[in-house]
């Protein structure tokens, strides 16, 4: 019998949204080139960028088949090296997604097009003998030059430095050249210089201590700490040694905390330029930002979701910030926990992990509570201030303009009247609407699971996200018979210039995303609240962390009661660490700060238990609850999500896709509609897929996947795996 030799290949991952890898020949006459190389390939007609997973393997293909690859992009080194393509095989296997998509996640988006070239070594910019002179002259009539050529006084400031610094940086930045009162000069990595900062209280040494203790080796540490800890400073202590040993760190933040102010702070204490990568920068800027770090030339990244992959050969501390802060997640696409990933690479890398918040996740404090991860506390304030006391409003007891409550009215108009200023927040994080009596506060739940539904106005039906159930909507309260049914937390729409006419005469800041698209307005409008005097600051999610604000002696927290009862098992977590966050923006010492809810439901057990308790108790609580419902943290779940223009073509392939669902542990429920059941034009539905372990899930998904691509209803269909779900 004659059997042919197989061929021997490169195992390529592509950007297409299939769940394999593919097989190429080298080109003639080339090397096998190593695998976390790119390569351009045939692909159909197109030609793609690729990455190599494998290289030199056999191949299951008969040679014939087999096309050959054009051209090796990156001659010299793979971009990627093999830690990070393990990280990355691990991912793709753990989150059910393509390869290719999971590669690409990795690569600067300026590296996905084939004509991009790494860059050149960065240039930085110092004073010369001509601009050390200028500096001892009167500033002059151009003020922002001067401004500028003083900030050089310290020492050389790359683009990035400078860009932090103003808007039009790079106009003053060419006056200067062209002045010849400054040049460019290479970027060297000299040593740190390392300011040291306050005075560590008893409670940060001895954290920093124990941490630095177990540090050289693999170990993951939770650092809770309340609002104003001093958590930062305790990374800073943390990262030194790091830097000085000449090993690399990298620091990860959501994506509302990378502020300038924390990226000032970091670079004044440790001397250094830090890279920073998230989506929201040029991508010319990431590129420069991801070689730094690849090339070893910077020894501290700090950045966004997106900055988890970045290639960091000497890579020693990991350490992400606010690790509760959902925008870890990521949402769409390829759907990874950056929080999970972190530790999966810290592991990996046998280097210690620090997970820092003052209102841990329920999946983290659950490792912390079963010693998989270490769990230190902060329990007082760095700076002595004390924390705010707690009101809660009933609004069932008190007159109501338009989501405000006259005792509330009467709170601000006296805090404004001491020169102090109020924080209005609105809890606006897209809760599932939820139905509720106004009068007696009866709200929907499900007779079968508990859990609360969920309101789907348009289609008039109430809905379980738990086991599907669905019902229609009652005309009347079925308590108190009164008809007064409405949506929780609506209203606030009108907030704002509700405010604004009751308070005339005093400034109301909006702080929202459609009002700070602008780059700097954020910052602007901050500049103005640190400035001092009354006014009121009207915002979301985004006035939580990230800024001080001194004169803010009231919160007023509006709607707390759509997440009491919203469908969603996570939403009392969230409002939890959201109000602790938003109540942690109030008072300082001199000034003692305070926090009013506005509750129809004043009684609320878990928010009394926050309130008096605090949020371990709290916590520790709700961890309790998902044990006696068998929800996550101490379950395990994962969706298959679908979505198409025709809600019965969803709605089939789910069903046909639960029928094909192997025997095992894992229960399965559904199809039912996504709580944002419709976007953009499409319905979003779902299967709920929820084990005992994590072990029985991955491996009935595993079997499932090859079954579940060959459905035929699954053509009309954009769906996904999500491992992991934070969203329903
Ligand atoms: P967190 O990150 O926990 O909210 P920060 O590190 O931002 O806290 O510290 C809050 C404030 O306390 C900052 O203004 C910081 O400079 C100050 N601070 C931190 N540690 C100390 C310390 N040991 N002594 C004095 N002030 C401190
Ligand atoms: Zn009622
Ligand atoms: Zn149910």
């Amino acid at each position: 019998m004659n059997i042919p030799k197989a061929s021997r290949v490169l195992r390529v991952a592509l950007p297409v949204p299939l769940a394999q890898l593919f097989d190429y020949l080298p080109a003639p006459g080339d090397q096998f080139a190593p695998a976390g190389a790119r390569v351009l390939v045939p692909f159909g007609r197109r030609k793609l960028v690729g990455i190599v997973v494998e290289s030199d393997v056999p191949s299951s293909m008969p040679a014939e088949r087999l096309l050959r690859i054009l051209a090796v992009l990156d001659e010299a080194k793979p971009l990627l090296d093999s830690s990070l393509m393990s990280l990355l095989a691990w991912c793709w296997q753990y989150y059910k997604h393509a390869p290719g998509v999971v590669l690409q996640t990795a690569l600067p988006p300026a590296l996905r097009k084939p004509d991009a070239r790494l860059p050149a070594a960065p240039t930085q910019f110092a004073l010369t003998g001509a601009g050390e002179a200028r500096l001892q002259l009167p500033p002059g009539r151009v003020r922002a030059q001067f401004a500028m050529l003083q900030k050089f006084a310290h020492g050389p400031i790359s683009e990035i430095g400078l860009a932090l610094e103003g808007l039009r940086w790079r106009t003053t930045l060419g006056r200067l050249l062209q002045q010849g009162w400054v040049h460019t000069v290479p970027l060297v990595t000299g040593e740190p210089h390392i300011t040291p900062g306050p005075v560590l209280t008893a409670e940060q040494l001895s954290v920093v201590d124990s941490i630095s203790r177990m540090s050289g080796h693999f170990h993951c540490h939770l650092l809770d700490g309340v609002t104003g800890s001093g958590k930062t400073e305790v990374y800073l202590h943390l990262l030194e040694p790091v830097i000085r040993a000449g090993k690399q760190c990298l620091v990860l933040v959501p994506e509302i905390g990378l502020t300038p102010q924390l990226l000032r702070r970091f670079r004044q204490r440790l001397g250094l330029e830090p890279a920073v990568i998230h989506s929201r920068i040029s991508q010319g800027e990431r590129l420069n930002a991801w070689e730094a770090a690849r090339s070893g030339r910077s020894r501290l990244v700090i950045g966004t979701r997106s900055a988890l992959f970045t290639p960091m050969p000497a890579l020693g501390l990991i350490i992400l910030d606010e690790e509760h802060d959902s925008s870890f997640k990521q949402q769409e696409g390829f759907r990874f926990s950056a929080r999970d990933v972190a530790v999966k690479r810290a592991a990996d890398l046998d280097i210690p992990v620090v997970l820092g918040s003052a209102t841990p996740s329920l999946e983290t404090l659950n490792n912390a509570r079963s010693d998989r991860y270490t769990w230190h506390r902060l329990r007082q304030r760095a700076t002595r201030a004390a924390l705010p006391t707690w009101r809660v409003l009933d609004m069932s007891q008190n007159s109501r303009h338009h989501g405000l409550a006259g005792g509330t009215i009467e709170l601000m108009a006296e805090t404004l009247s001491r020169q102090e200023q109020v924080m209005v927040f609105l809890n606006r994080r897209g809760w599932a609407p939820v139905l509720m009596c106004e009068e007696c506060g009866w709200h929907a739940s499900c007779e079968r699971c508990d859990a609360n539904l969920t309101w789907h106005r348009s289609a008039g039906r109430l809905c379980c996200h738990h086991c599907g159930n669905q019902r229609r909507v009652p005309e009347f309260c079925p308590d108190c018979r009164a008809d007064g049914l409405s949506g929780a937390g609506e209203g606030t729409q009108q907030l704002e210039r509700a405010i604004q006419e009751r308070f005339p005469d005093v400034p109301v800041l909006r702080f929202d995303r459609d009002s700070t698209s602008r780059k700097d307005s954020f910052n602007d409008r901050a500049d103005q609240v640190l400035q001092g005097g009354p006014c009121i600051l009207v915002g979301t999610q985004m006035l939580a962390k990230g800024h001080h604000f001194p004169d803010v002696t009231l919160v007023v927290v509006v709607n707390v009661d759509q997440a009491l009862y919203s469908a969603d098992f996570r939403a009392l977590e969230r409002l939890g660490q959201t109000l602790l966050q938003v109540s942690g923006r109030a008072g300082r010492a001199e000034k003692p700060g305070s926090v009013i809810l506005q509750t129809f439901h004043p009684g609320n057990e878990s928010m009394a238990l926050l309130i008096n308790g605090g949020y371990e108790a709290f916590a520790i609580s709700q961890l309790e609850e998902r044990r006696l419902a068998q929800l996550p943290p101490l379950t395990f779940q994962a969706l298959l999500r679908g979505e198409a223009l025709i809600r019965a073509d969803v709605e089939q392939f789910l069903s046909a896709a639960a029928d094909i669902f192997p025997r095992g542990e894992t229960r399965i429920f559904g199809p039912m509609p996504a709580i944002k059941e419709k976007v953009a034009g499409r319905y979003r539905m779902y299967l709920l897929l929820q084990s005992n372990t994590r072990a029985d899930l991955h491996r009935q998904i595993d079997s499932w996947l090859g079954p579940l691509e060959a459905l035929p209803q699954g053509r009309k269909v954009r769906w996904a795996i999500d491992v992991d779900p934070q969203e329903l």
